[in-house]
């Protein structure tokens, strides 16, 4: 019945998780919700009232479907004063999230016979992007004692004449990883080299913890072939709202207004002029909310590594951690084997109520993603659960 196009893609596994939990929690269960991808702040108060004054203000109409010009203009000044890169309105797109963003992009740029490298492990929403226009995603290793940059000689191998664009994302969405400049410089060089398309996907861009965050495109001159995807979600707290933007080639822009044009219209009206305010009002709650989170790093890092057999590597960005649960794996518990992380993600929600994503989705199979996004209070209980429940196997 349907086309073969929804076959090449996966539903979300994140997605899932999060209405599994909310599924215990509207059976009374107390849950310990660590699989959400989003920060548990309210949106700041000033950007919500720029959305209701936009309502009162009559901006509740459609936009043009690349968005308003006043929004484009707020992510230029946006992306020179904390990026330090230069772009007009028209190398902008404001789009749906940057989900949207990202989809719209490969939709314009790859299809059947062309191949996108993806490195692993990877945001589970890449391979799915890139398989839905018929191009084949290329995993790339990567080194997880050193913030999962890339492993170079797995990245060459890879490139063939199909290649055609290469997808970045760090800060990183499930790793935390943050690279180095000189792993950025070096996959620009390889890039630039062959001549692909990269995406650089920085939407936890201003949740880097130790030093301040580069966007990839400052690296290089060259920018002809780089877009650049960032979005109000994670650093406002505006997850509902759907903005998020892409800068670059302003062909390509053109071509991904096309097609936006075409399937969602534009971007919400109301959120765009919220966006105005979240990106050009007082940044200090940005900050705050980093530091929150730096917080719960170290409380979750310390606290996962102090389990035996657990080894968590230290994130430097986003707010997910990616421990290394393989040692129990082909343990048993009440006589059943876990045979794969999934296994011990759905035991952690049976046996204990702890909600984590396992790094099968991911492309990791022996991980687990647990978001620090959460307070404080659960990190810990999460921590006691855990401890108890893995020195039950055997
Ligand atoms: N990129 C990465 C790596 C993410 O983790 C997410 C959300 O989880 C997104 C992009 C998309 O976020 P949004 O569409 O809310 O901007």
């Amino acid at each position: 019945m349907f086309s073969k196009r929804l076959d090449r893609i996966q539903p979300s596994a994140t997605l899932a998780m999060t209405a599994k939990a909310a599924e215990l929690r509207a059976k009374g269960v107390n849950v310990l919700n660590l699989s959400v991808g989003e920060p548990d702040f309210n949106t700041p108060k000033n950007i919500v009232q720029a959305a209701k004054n936009a309502m009162d203000n009559g901006h509740t109409k459609y936009t043009p479907g690349s968005g308003i010009f006043e929004l484009k203009e707020a992510v230029c000044n946006k992306l020179l004063r904390d990026n330090q890169l230069s772009y007009s309105p028209e190398e902008i797109i404001i789009s749906c999230g940057g989900k949207h963003a990202l989809y719209n992009a490969c939709q314009v740029l790859f299809e059947k016979g062309d191949e996108v490298i993806i490195f692993s492990p990877y945001w589970v929403s890449f391979p799915d992007f890139v398989s839905v226009t018929g191009a084949k995603p290329v995993f790339v290793k990567t080194v997880a004692t050193n913030q999962y940059e890339p492993n170079f000689d797995d990245l060459q191998s890879k490139i063939t004449a199909n290649t055609k664009g290469i997808i970045i994302n760090s800060p990183s969405n499930p790793t935390g990883g943050v690279w180095s400049d000189k792993a950025i410089i070096k996959t620009l060089e390889i890039a630039n080299r062959h001549d692909l398309w990269v995406f650089s996907d920085e939407c936890y861009e201003q949740l880097v913890y130790n030093g301040d965050f580069k966007s990839i495109a400052s690296f290089t001159d060259n920018q002809d072939k780089l877009l650049t995807f960032q979005s109000c979600s994670k650093t406002y707290a505006m997850t509902g709202w759907r903005i998020g933007y892409t800068a670059g080639n302003k062909d390509v822009i053109k071509a991904m207004s096309k097609l936006q044009g075409q399937s969602t219209s534009c971007p919400n009206s109301i959120a765009q002029y919220a966006a105005i305010e979240a990106l050009s009002g007082p940044q200090n709650q940005v900050l705050e909310m980093a530091k929150i989170f730096d917080t719960r790093r170290k409380l979750i890092v310390d606290g996962l590594n102090a389990i035996q057999h657990v080894k968590c590597e230290v994130p430097n960005g986003a707010f997910y951690v990616f421990p290394d649960i393989s040692y129990f794996l082909n343990k048993t518990y009440n006589g059943n084997t876990i045979n794969s992380c999934n296994d011990l993600s759905l035991l952690l929600l049976n046996e204990k109520h702890i909600v984590t994503v396992s790094g099968d989705a991911f492309g990791a199979p022996n991980n687990i993603r647990f978001s620090y996004a959460t307070s404080e209070d659960i990190i810990n209980q999460m921590l006691i659960g855990l401890r108890e429940f893995l020195t039950l196997l055997k």
